[in-house]
């Protein structure tokens, strides 16, 4: 396959403002983070504006130009989807709202002042506010992993390793070594050895004792399975020491071993991002801010925190395998279900109506697993291969935001033109 370059670049420098109307003495609600948890929320709350009793003025506070539908990233390494499929660009989709965006980052949230200061432009003042900033790769703590490996996370991310791809695919052998074996590193391995065939010799090394640990068993079956038929190594309880330029060292069954590798990818997790200047409250231990059923701060009901960054609580959860769990997880699916219901709260919060605790409802899981293959567990069901791709695709689809990119989307994917 020959790569095509990405057609763009995000870049984090401000962009000029969308236009606002901003309705005299409107209640300014402050949104800050544009993913999957705040993104949903805004378009949610400008979906019900009509539904409050009082005016209302909607601000999102998001330093990238493109939303990130993470879950289809892996698709651009096999050129099965293109950029602007699953990163629209924030102003055409907020092109008919009255949304304000602020191409920004914030820096600081003063609680009792009301305002959110940002790093280019001028403070914001809020009434409400919602919290969304989602995780970042964990900080590389094994020596010589920031400097010889690459994350992937980002657009910015999948588009560096392109340009590692195209380095590399010239060359008759490309040595990739993924550390991480959860859903990342499975789904990149595939992928990869898909994308470079025979020339691809791909190794996956976990210091866990399972891949996918928290997924259900036959989910962790098809894609053991899909590794197996790739012909990718996996080393499992084996914890990586060291990484050079060379490739990278591990413990396995008691001794140090050296893999070498062209390419080394870092997918060994996130972590929640903290408040923007000091945290109101004491982070869980793993790093989210505690929330309210209602996702509301403890101690300031007009602020809402969702998704990644937050504890959201999904009492009874059903989590066989690990019952301590009663956690909405950081996934998409999750911050999704969340925007919706912070967007009802606000609402009712406006209205003086009863606020609504967030229920996590869980759908399943799904995994791409190659190229055009997936397995998608739910409902009792387990689908995988060429089966399982479609139905993720479309199950993908459904949630892309906004009619306008999905109908964009739906016309490229049937073939019609303009
Ligand atoms: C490669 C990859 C694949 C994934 N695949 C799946 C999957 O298949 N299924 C699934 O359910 N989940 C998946 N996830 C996880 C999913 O992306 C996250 O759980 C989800 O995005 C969390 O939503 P969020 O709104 O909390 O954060 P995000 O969607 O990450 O949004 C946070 C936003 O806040 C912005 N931000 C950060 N700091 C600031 C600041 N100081 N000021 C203003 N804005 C800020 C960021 O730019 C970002 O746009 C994947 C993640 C990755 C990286």
């Amino acid at each position: 396959m020959s790569p095509k370059p990405f057609s763009h670049a995000p870049g984090d420098s401000p962009a000029p403002r969308l236009p606002s109307s901003r309705p005299a003495g409107a209640v300014k609600i402050c949104i800050v983070g544009g993913g999957f948890g705040g993104l949903y929320c805004a378009l949610a709350l400008h979906q019900r504006l009509r539904q409050s009793p009082r005016p209302i003025s909607i601000t999102l506070v998001e330093p990238r130009d493109r939303f990130h539908f993470t879950p289809l990233l892996y698709e651009l390494l096999t050129q099965e989807l293109a950029p602007w499929e699953i990163a629209p660009a924030y102003r055409d989709l907020l092109q008919h709202t009255n949304l304000d965006l602020r191409q920004d980052w914030a820096e600081h949230i003063d609680l009792a002042q009301q305002t959110v200061t940002l790093r280019h432009g001028e403070p914001l003042a809020y009434d409400y506010l919602v919290m969304a900033l989602g995780s970042q790769m964990r900080p590389p703590a094994t020596p010589g992993s920031q400097a010889h490996t690459l994350p992937f996370v980002t657009l910015q991310d999948a588009e560096r390793l392109e340009r590692r791809l195209a380095d590399l695919e010239a060359r008759s052998t490309v040595r990739v070594v993924v550390a991480g074996a959860g859903p990342s590193g499975v789904e990149l391995a595939c992928k990869l050895s898909d994308r470079l065939g025979p020339r691809g010799q791909i190794t996956v090394v976990d210091r866990r004792g399972e891949i996918l640990r928290s997924y259900p068993q036959r989910l962790q079956r098809a894609a053991a399975r899909a590794l197996a038929k790739r012909g990718v190594e996996v080393y499992l309880d084996a914890a990586i020491e060291a990484v050079d330029a060379g490739g990278l060292t591990f413990g396995y069954a008691g001794q140090p071993r050296y893999c070498s590798a062209d390419l080394i990818l870092w997918t060994v997790g996130t972590v929640p991002r903290s408040w923007p200047g000091s945290a109101p409250l004491q982070p869980t231990p793993f790093g989210q801010c505690p929330v309210r059923p209602t996702l509301q701060l403890l101690d300031h009901p007009n602020v809402f925190v969702l998704g990644d960054m937050a504890a959201m609580p999904a009492p009874g959860r059903n989590s066989q395998r690990d019952p301590s769990r009663n956690r909405a997880p950081t996934t998409a699916q999750a911050a999704y279900q969340a925007g919706p219901a912070v967007a009802y709260n606000l609402l009712a919060l406006i209205a003086n109506r009863p606020l609504r605790p967030f229920v996590y409802n869980h759908l399943g899981d799904m995994l791409t697993l190659g190229q055009g293959e997936a397995v998608v567990c739910g409902f009792g069901l387990c689908i995988t291969g060429r089966l399982g791709g479609v139905s993720r695709r479309w199950a993908y689809w459904l949630r892309l935001p906004t009619h306008a990119h999905r109908w964009r989307v739906l016309k490229h994917w049937l073939g019609f033109k303009g």
